[in-house]
C-alpha cells in the first residue's frame, strides 16, 4: 500500500535530477532514536519498525526523483487521517480478499504494486470531428488499453460519411469507418497488453450514419468483425417521442447542425431490434434514464453520453472508474436449526470498507493520462459493486425469478448505495468533498439514485443520511456500479455479477478427459438430498445444464435452481431494473432469450426496460453468435 502512495513515474524528470527538499527526511532518521517504542503523527500510531520502513521508503523512492509528494505533504496525509489504522487495515484487507469476501477489478488486482500502478477498468475517451482529435483518441485507447483499461467512445460529433472535408475537398469517411480504426489499434495493443481491450462504439440516434452504425457488425460470425467492440446505439427521449406518436425523426449533421432527412422511427427501431435479434449487437443506451438523477449535470456543465464496454459505467469525458464487487453469497450464515439467512450487519460493514478502498484507490493510481488524472480526481466516482447473487439466492432458497428474490436484489442494492455513502460522507467530513460537490445537486438534498425518490421501498433511514450529505457533503460523486465481474467471480470462486448462472452442471474437456462442471451450491444441495450420480450429472448436462422438468428432481428444488436459460426474458428485465432502482451507475446485464424469441420480443424488451428504468439493455438470443464463450453439452 504504501509504496503505491508515493512512487510516481511521472515526475521523473527527464535529466535524472529531483529538487525535493530531503532536509526533513534527514531530520526525522537523525533523531528516529528518540522515539521509543511507539511514534505518533496526529491520530497515526506507528511502531518503530513501521515508521522507520515508511521514512526510509520516503528516502530511497525521493533519491530516485520518484515521489508523488513532498515529506511535508506526506506527513500532512499522515495526520489527515490517509493511513490511520494502516496495519490492521492492510490485515483486513488481506483477510477480505484472500477469503473471496470482495475483489478489486482486474487492472487493480494485476497492476497494483508494479510499475505500470495503473488500478482502474473504466474510461472514456472524447473524440471530435477533426483529425487532431481522431487519433489523439486512437493514442489514447492504446495508453488506456496497454494497461487492462476499457474505453467508451461516443462517435457522434464526427461528421457523417461523404461530408465535405475542408482541407482537402474530399469526402468524410464517418464515424464507422474511425470505429474500425480504433478497433484495429485495440487488436495491436491487445499482443502486447495486460488483456484484451475492450471498447463502447456508441453511435447517437439523430445521426445521418445511424443506420451504417446498426448494421456495423452484420457480418460477424462471432469474433471477425469490429472484436474489440461493442457497439450501442444512444438513444434520447425525443426519439421515444417521435416513435410514440408516428411522427417522422430528423437526422442532423453533427457539423453544420442541418437536417439532413428524416426517417420513420418506426423502422429504425425494427432494424436495431432485428440486428441485436440477429447479431446481439448494438445494445441500447437510454441517455434521458442516465441523466434523468445525474447530480453531477450542473458542475460538469451538460449530461453524460458516453459508458464503458460493458455498460454499466456512464462516464464523463476523461472519466474513469475503479470497481470492487462484494461477494454475496459470502453474507449467507445458518443459524442453530441450520435455517440460511443473511447477514445484513456484516455487509453494510464490508460495503463501507470496499467504499474506503476504491476511494483511496483515486489518490494512489497511476492514470494512464494527465487528462484522466484531472478529471477523474474532480468528481472521485468509484464503483463499489457486487457479484454472486445467484449463488446466494441459491443458498437462501430464493428463486432468482420470483417476487422475493427481485426484493432481495433491491434490499442488496440499497444497502450497497446507502452504505458507500455513508462512508463517503464520513470521508468528506475527515478528507473533504469531491472538488464539484459545490456545483453539484447534492447541496439541495438530491441523490442520482431513483429508489430514494419512491419513499415506501426504503429499508433504511434515507432522510437521515440525506441530512448528512447536506451538512458535510460527499467525498465520492458516483459510488456504485455492477460490473460483469468476468475475470473476478472466478478468482472469488462465485457466479458472476448479477447473473443467474449460466448452467448448474456442464461437461469440460481437458487434456486428461472430460469432466463435470457443478455449481457448489448445488452440488452440496444434491449430496445433502442423497441425489449425487453420475446418471443425473449426465442428464442435467444433456438438459441444457438445467434441472426444469427432471423427475428426479423435486419441484421446490426445480424452483430455486433456476439458469439463464430458464428465467423468462421478463424475469431479466425485472431483475436489471430493481437493481438499477438504487444504484447510482448502472448494471451490466444481458437479458438472455431463447433461439425462438422474435424480433418483436426484443422490440417489447427494449421498450420495457425503458419504461421500467434501466439505463440500457443488452438482448442475447441463444445461438445468435457461432461462437459463444461457454456452450452446455445439450447445444452441441
Ligand atoms: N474490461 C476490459 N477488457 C476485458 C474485460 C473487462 O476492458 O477483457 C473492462 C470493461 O470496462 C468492463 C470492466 O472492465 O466493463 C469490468 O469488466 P469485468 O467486471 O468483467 O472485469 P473483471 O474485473 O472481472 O476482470
Amino acid at each position: 500500500v504504501i509504496p503505491d502512495l508515493l512512487y510516481d513515474e511521472r515526475v521523473y524528470d527527464k535529466n535524472g535530477k529531483h529538487e525535493q527538499d530531503l532536509s526533513r527526511v534527514k531530520y526525522y532518521l537523525e533523531h528516529f532514536e528518540e522515539f521509543d517504542g511507539r511514534y505518533s503523527i496526529g491520530r497515526f500510531k506507528l511502531n518503530k519498525y513501521h515508521f522507520e520502513r515508511l521514512v526510509n521508503l520516503y528516502r530511497e523512492l525521493a533519491e530516485k526523483g520518484r515521489m508523488k509528494v513532498s515529506i511535508d505533504e506526506f506527513l500532512g496525509m499522515l495526520e489527515n487521517g490517509a493511513f490511520d489504522d494502516y496495519e490492521s487495515e492492510v490485515e483486513e484487507y488481506f483477510r477480505l480478499m484472500t477469503g473471496q469476501v470482495f475483489m478489486p477489478n482486474t487492472p487493480a488486482l494485476i497492476n497494483s504494486g508494479r510499475p505500470l500502478g495503473m488500478l482502474s477498468a473504466c474510461f472514456v475517451v472524447p473524440i471530435e470531428d477533426d483529425m487532431e482529435s481522431i487519433m489523439k483518441a486512437a493514442h489514447d485507447v492504446a495508453m488506456i488499453q496497454k494497461s487492462g483499461g476499457g474505453t467508451g467512445l461516443n462517435f457522434s460529433k464526427l461528421r457523417p460519411e461523404g461530408d465535405f472535408v475542408g482541407s482537402t475537398a474530399g469526402a468524410a469517411s464517418g464515424p464507422v469507418s474511425f470505429m474500425h480504426l480504433i478497433d484495429a489499434v485495440s487488436d495491436v495493443i491487445k499482443q502486447g497488453g495486460v488483456r484484451r481491450g475492450a471498447n463502447m462504439g456508441i453511435l447517437e440516434v439523430w445521426h445521418p450514419d445511424i443506420e451504417k452504425f446498426i448494421h456495423a457488425k452484420e457480418k460477424n460470425i462471432g469474433t471477425n468483425v469490429l472484436s474489440n467492440f461493442n457497439i450501442s446505439v444512444g438513444i434520447w427521449e425525443d426519439f421515444w417521442e417521435a416513435l410514440r406518436d408516428g411522427k417522422r425523426y430528423p437526422l442532423v449533421n453533427p457539423r453544420t447542425g442541418e437536417k439532413v432527412k428524416e426517417i420513420d422511427p418506426k423502422s429504425l427501431f425494427e432494424e436495431l431490434a432485428f440486428m441485436a435479434w440477429s447479431k446481439a449487437d448494438p445494445g441500447v443506451i437510454f441517455f434521458d434514464v442516465i441523466n434523468r438523477r445525474n447530480v453531477l449535470e450542473p458542475a460538469k456543465g451538460g449530461p453524460i453520453r458516453a459508458t464503458n464496454p460493458c455498460g454499466e459505467e456512464p462516464l464523463y469525458e476523461y472519466e474513469s472508474c475503479n470497481l470492487a464487487s462484494i461477494n454475496l453469497a459470502k453474507f449467507v450464515k445458518y443459524d442453530d436449526e441450520g435455517k440460511p439467512y443473511f447477514d445484513w450487519d456484516e455487509y453494510a460493514y464490508v460495503i463501507q470498507k470496499v467504499a474506503k478502498y476504491l476511494d483511496n484507490a483515486i489518490d494512489v493510481n497511476r492514470f494512464p493520462l494527465p487528462e484522466i488524472d484531472y478529471n477523474t480526481k474532480l468528481t472521485r466516482r468509484i464503483g463499489v459493486g457486487m457479484m454472486g447473487l445467484a449463488d446466494a439466492l441459491f443458498k437462501l432458497g430464493i428463486p432468482y425469478n420470483s417476487e422475493e428474490g427481485f426484493a432481495f436484489m433491491r434490499k442488496a442494492t440499497e444497502y450497497l448505495t446507502f452504505y458507500a455513502y455513508k462512508y463517503s460522507v464520513e470521508a468528506a467530513k475527515k478528507r473533504g468533498t469531491f472538488p464539484l460537490y459545490e456545483k453539484s445537486r447534492y447541496k439541495d438534498g438530491e441523490l442520482p439514485v431513483e429508489g430514494f425518490y419512491h419513499r415506501e421501498i426504503w429499508n433504511l433511514p434515507w432522510d437521515e443520511l440525506v441530512e448528512e450529505i447536506k451538512k458535510h457533503g460527499v467525498r465520492n460523486g458516483m459510488v456504485t456500479t455492477c460490473p460483469p465481474t468476468g475475470s473476478v467471480s472466478m478468482i472469488a470462486d462465485t457466479s458472476s455479477g448479477i447473473e443467474p448462472i449460466f448452467a448448474l452442471v456442464y461437461k469440460k474437456s481437458v487434456t486428461v478427459g472430460e469432466f463435470y462442471y457443478v455449481d457448489p451450491v448445488f452440488e452440496a444441495e444434491l449430496k445433502k438430498r442423497g441425489l449425487w450420480s453420475d446418471e443425473i450429472l449426465k442428464k442435467i448436462s444433456d438438459n441444457y445444464g438445467s434441472v426444469q422438468g427432471l423427475e428426479e428432481i423435486p419441484e421446490d428444488m426445480q424452483r430455486v435452481f433456476v439458469t439463464s436459460m430458464d428465467v423468462h426474458w421478463l424475469d431479466h428485465i425485472l431483475a436489471q431494473a430493481n437493481i438499477q432502482l438504487w444504484l447510482t451507475d448502472s448494471a451490466s446485464k444481458t437479458i438472455n432469450m431463447p433461439n425462438d424469441a422474435t424480433v418483436e420480443d426484443v422490440k417489447a424488451a427494449y421498450l420495457l426496460a425503458y419504461k421500467l428504468g434501466c439505463k440500457g439493455i443488452t438482448v442475447y438470443r441463444d445461438g445468435s453468435l457461432s461462437v459463444q464463450v461457454y456452450s452446455v453439452e445439450g447445444e452441441k
